[in-house]
């Protein structure tokens, strides 16, 4: 039971849909889901939007599979609606227009006429925006309009005393309020800044918890400036610590990489698409800057939850540890129930055999398979690899190098033997199952003097065509008797080739 104290939080994830969705990313609308499921409040998906030259329509879509896909369901967003929509920002333009013409009727805000090249100018000499229009008078003012020059709407942010901004876990951050050098609040256009679209949305939205980058710091006096102007109250800030490359050198980038002679990607959708579960991608990033009690690494979702508290997040950057994720991901596939773990099997594998998955869904080699391999794989793509020689059709098993047909220390015409005889036993057990084809194995190797592994290494290689299989009888069964028996006597014809 959740303690009677607690707030309900509202925690916003706001992207701005410029490219694909990335760790870093989904780590932070991973901590916004918690915290709001934890508090019983709700979570938020907010689109930023206001940067029209680089927004990208295909970051949208690929934006909400990635947080459907890690099970992080938002209450209030741009498709499910909410008390506050629109949640897109570029519908919202209207309103912050409204609160930017208020700022300048209450003097906190003015029209500024610089033109690009002028900024230009005073960029190529190293020295900020000079506020050169933060006064004019009324009559100067109607000059630049006359020159039909265009007008942004600028900040008249207090030019003395300091700022604080109270961060949740990294304590009080000051600076020296005259280095906010009025920035732009609404551009020419007529679409706001991030600023001042990120300021009046929190506060409207009643959102009480901002979880962001760290790489936002530096943004946030001002938006605490922008609060007081308003007159609101500012919600909590938590400046989440970045994640570094798995490499430890820097932030992690923004594209693909080597690590340790493996790619390694910061895009979501390819950890979708590689056969991550989400339930271990969701276990990986939680303990990415949040730790569950100090020790333990494997936890489920309900227990993030009823623990997570945004003030035992820690401000400390660290590397992602990239060879974790596998492991983890091992952990979650041998802890699925074979049936569901089946479910997940399918589309990778049909993929991987270039068949239809309602085709291999119905089909009883792949649910007995499922228990062979599920301690062998760390990702779901790795399964067809392991089980497709069981799709084959028994003529397009093919025997490359017949000399893998010879178990050890046998010649071909030993090998040749043990076939013919296991033939035998597999066309005539009864039942035909598991322990009883052990057992007749097991007595035809005895009676033949060979040890078990030189005996088995002919049948193994001719049902799969390879040395390493899952294992030997429950292979056989899955292939069945007669499937069985045709390997095993094309196999006996490429030995008969090279005796
Ligand atoms: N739109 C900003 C971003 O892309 C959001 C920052 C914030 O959460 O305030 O990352």
């Amino acid at each position: 039971m959740r303690a009677a104290s607690i707030q309900p939080a509202r925690v916003r994830f706001a992207p701005s849909p410029t490219g694909f969705l990335h760790l870093g990313g989904l780590r932070t609308a991973l901590f916004d889901w918690l915290y709001a499921r934890h508090t019983g409040g709700q979570f938020i998906l907010r689109i930023e939007d206001t940067d029209q030259k680089r927004f990208n329509p295909a970051s949208l879509e690929n934006l909400m599979r990635s947080l459907r896909w890690l099970g992080l369901d938002w209450d209030e967003g741009p498709d499910v609606g909410g008390p506050h929509a629109p949640y897109i920002q570029s519908e919202r333009r209207k309103l912050y227009q409204h609160y930017a013409s208020w700022l300048i009727a209450q003097g906190k805000a003015y029209r500024c006429y610089t033109s690009e090249e002028e900024l230009e100018e005073l960029r190529a000499r190293g020295l900020p925006y000079d506020r050169r229009h933060r006064d004019l008078t009324p009559a100067a003012q109607a000059a630049l309009e006359a020159e039909g020059r265009s007008a942004v709407i600028r900040f008249a942010a207090p030019l003395s005393g300091s700022t604080t901004v109270h961060d949740a876990i990294r304590g009080p951050i000051t600076v020296e309020t005259h280095s906010v050098v009025d920035p732009v609040l609404l551009k020419s256009d007529g679409l706001p800044t991030y600023h001042l679209a990120v300021v009046v949305d929190d506060h409207l939205m009643g959102i009480t918890h901002v979880l962001r980058g760290e790489e936002w710091i530096p943004s946030a006096p001002l938006h605490q400036l922008l609060f007081d102007a308003f007159g609101w109250e500012a919600p909590i800030f938590v400046h989440l610590p970045v994640i570094l490359d798995p490499s430890g050198k820097g932030k992690m980038s923004k594209r693909k990489s080597v690590v340790d002679g493996r790619e390694f990607s910061p895009f979501v959708h390819d950890y979708m698409e590689g056969g991550y579960l989400p339930d271990a991608m969701f276990n990986f990033l939680a303990n990415m800057g949040w730790s569950y009690d100090g020790e333990r690494e494997i936890f489920t979702r309900e227990e993030a939850v009823e623990r997570f508290e945004v003030t035992d997040i820690s401000p400390k950057a660290t590397a992602l540890p990239f060879g974790k994720l596998d492991w983890m991901n091992g952990v979650y596939i041998r802890q699925r129930a074979p049936a569901q773990l089946h479910a997940e099997l399918v589309p990778y594998v049909a993929a991987g055999l270039g068949i239809e998955a309602r085709e291999l869904a119905q089909d009883r080699r792949l649910v007995e398979l499922v228990p062979l391999i599920q301690e062998r794989i760390k990702v779901l793509s790795e399964a067809t690899a392991l089980v497709d020689w069981a799709f084959v059709p028994a003529d397009q098993i093919v025997y490359p190098d017949p000399s893998l047909l010879i178990g050890k220390k046998l010649t071909a015409a030993e090998s040749l033997a043990v076939l013919a005889h296991c033939a035998e036993l597999v066309g005539s057990v009864e039942p035909f199952e598991v322990s009883v084809l052990e057992a007749a194995f097991r007595s035809q190797a005895e009676k033949m003097a060979i040890k078990l592994g030189s005996f088995l290494t002919p049948v193994r290689v001719a049902l799969t065509g390879r040395a390493v299989s899952p294992p030997l009888f429950e292979s056989m069964h899955v292939l069945g008797r007669a499937e069985s028996l045709r390997r095993m006597a094309n196999a006996m014809a490429a030995l008969r080739a090279v005796e």
